[in-house]
């Protein structure tokens, strides 16, 4: 019998998550403070965050043990399955073998629950009682509305109103869940009212929408926070619960990954799964290929700058040094929304720049038809963001086929697709565009990038 699915059992979940912070032959480059340009203290951020999270942003500790109600919470989902694609390897006739990580097992649909459910408990326990977010797509308003009421705190979410729009089951979840969802921008915030006067038909970004967020905690003190679903260190170190467990899997399956592929929009599901395969480059010398997938319509890493520059649009969110195509770009309008962010985890940034990974950038239409492809072998309809990752494992696969190479090929499946119907329908009726890299748009708003001097 040839096994497909390879399974933990609840009691073989990691105790503890994996803070690649230990592990870096570098430190991360500082982190300053929008309004002075100066390297920034916990102080500064404990406006926007509990304590036990900034902590945990710049902690040296190799491993923080994950608390047990958090746990708890994860084994309505966890651990998720690492499932070999049979028959994606045989629709491909590859001699490559196909991993995937699930993570659209989680109730909400994606891995954005790993680090919503963390971050609401530290929250809870520091006496927060209302969280304020920001979300595109609206996987990410979704898990933080649902952790939010699991731990008794009040949720207000700023959805893109592209998505809001576009998107109504999603808020509807989210209602559902709990949350209070508003379109961004909006009248709630100053960061929003002016964009409004600036165009009343703005259609919004993730980059205005953080703003409002961060606003909206700053001047509702105390008690609300602010919470960010990717690129900070925190969420990637939470998200490394899905690599950990795949670890464990591979080697139940008895193979190692040569190629360890992941979707990136702030880059929080492709660490999670990639990070504890990177330590074994770095520690063990291992020769793994750690592939990073972006659109070409938000080419952060292929055609972005390695530069300090904001988080948001507003310049209200803290200063950070990642790949960005600055933070006035405002992103196409690809039905990947959670790959439409400006910049990238300073973490998956500085692995970029030293080498320990590639990035590749990939067109629209050659992802939704990874994304039917894989459909139609696995039965799993992945989500777009998703796809951008099923397109380069298929591309390696058929690599592996032209040189008759049996390679091992491990992706994260970070989602289901099953609110993104309206982009399958576009490319299956052949009416999805595809956009080449915007060129003239990067270079206009990486001229704009903040100055900063370091001491
Ligand atoms: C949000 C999201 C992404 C992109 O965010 P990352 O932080 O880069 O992981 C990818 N896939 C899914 C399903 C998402 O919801």
């Amino acid at each position: 019998m040839e096994r497909t699915k390879f399974l933990l059992d609840e009691n073989e979940m990691p105790k503890a998550w994996y803070n690649i912070q230990a592990d870096l032959p570098k430190p991360l480059p500082p982190v300053i403070h929008p309004g002075t340009g100066k390297p920034i203290g916990p102080q500064d951020l404990a406006v926007l965050f509990p304590m036990e999270l900034i902590k945990q942003e710049v902690s040296q500790e190799r491993y923080i043990e994950i608390p047990e109600p958090v746990q708890d919470v994860y084994k309505l989902y966890r651990p998720s399955p690492l499932i070999r694609a049979r028959r994606l390897e045989k629709a491909l006739d590859t001699p490559a073998q196909i991993y995937f990580k699930y993570e659209g097992v989680s109730p909400v649909g994606s891995h954005k629950l790993n680090t919503a459910i963390a971050q609401v408990y530290y929250n809870q326990l520091a006496g927060t009682t209302r969280i304020a977010t920001e979300t595109g797509a609206g996987q990410w308003g979704t898990a933080l509305s649902f952790a939010c009421n699991l731990f008794g705190i009040e949720c207000k979410v700023y959805m893109v109103k592209i998505s809001y729009e576009q998107k109504p089951y999603r808020r509807i979840l989210m209602e559902t869940y709990g949350a209070r969802v508003v379109a961004s921008p909006s009248t709630d915030t100053h960061a929003g009212a002016a964009a409004l006067d600036n165009d009343p038909e703005c259609t919004g970004s993730l980059g205005l929408a953080i703003s409002e967020a961060v606003e909206d905690a700053a001047t509702h003190q105390p008690g609300t926070k602010y919470s960010l679903g990717s690129v900070l260190n925190h969420v990637l170190m939470h998200q490394t619960v899905i690599g950990l467990e795949a670890q464990k899997q591979f080697e139940k399956a008895g193979v190692e990954p040569d190629i360890v592929i992941g979707c990136v929009g702030g880059g929080s599901n492709f660490g999670g799964f990639a990070l504890p395969f990177v330590r074994e480059k770095i520690v063990n010398r291992k020769a793994t290929r750690i592939i990073a997938v972006e659109p070409t319509a938000t080419p952060s890493m292929t055609r972005g700058a390695y530069a300090f520059d904001y988080g948001d649009t507003a310049h209200l969110a803290p200063i950070v040094k990642m790949y960005t195509l600055g933070s006035s770009f405002m992103p196409p309008s690809i039905h990947a929304g959670g790959l439409r962010y400006h910049g990238m985890a300073p973490i998956i940034s500085a692995l970029y720049d030293q080498k320990f990974i590639e990035a590749v950038a990939v067109q629209q239409n050659a992802v939704f038809a990874a994304g039917v492809q894989f459909a139609r072998a696995e039965g799993i309809v992945p989500a777009p963001e998703s796809s951008h990752a099923i397109r380069v494992a298929i591309d390696e696969a058929l690599q592996c086929k032209a040189r008759g190479e049996k390679k091992v090929i491990a992706f994260n499946l970070s989602g289901h697709g099953h609110f993104d119907l309206g982009g399958y329908d576009a490319y299956l009726r052949g009416k999805l565009p595809d956009y080449e890299y915007p060129q003239a748009a990067i270079a206009q708003a990486i001229a704009q990038l903040p100055k900063v001097e370091l001491a």
